[in-house]
C-alpha cells in the first residue's frame, strides 16, 4: 500500500468518525489562542503578536509598512494570496 493510498484512507475513516460523532470537530484557534497553547514557539509567538497589533486582522499584518519594527521580516501571511 502506497503512502499516498494509506493517507486517503485515513482521512476518509476520520472523516467517517467526525460523521458518525465518534471525535469531535477540530477547533479552529485564533493565534493568539494557538501561542497560549504553544508557549514554547517562537513562530506561534510571532504570529500571535502580529495578529494582536495589526487589530486582530490577518491582511494588516501582510501590508504592515511598519519596516522599523523587529519582527517586520517574520511577520506571518507573508506570501498567501488570500489570508
Ligand atoms: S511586524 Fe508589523 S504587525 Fe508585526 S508586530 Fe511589527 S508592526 Fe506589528
Amino acid at each position: 500500500m502506497t503512502v499516498n493510498l494509506k493517507l486517503r484512507q485515513g482521512l476518509k475513516e476520520y472523516r467517517h468518525k467526525l460523521e458518525l460523532g465518534l471525535i469531535e470537530t477540530p477547533q479552529k484557534l485564533d493565534p493568539i489562542e494557538k501561542a497560549k497553547q504553544n508557549p514554547r514557539s517562537l513562530r506561534f509567538a510571532i504570529n500571535a503578536k502580529c495578529f494582536e497589533c495589526s487589530g486582530f486582522e490577518r491582511p494588516e499584518v501582510k501590508n504592515c509598512e511598519f519596516h522599523d519594527c523587529p519582527l517586520h521580516r517574520h511577520r506571518p501571511w507573508q506570501n498567501k494570496a488570500s489570508v
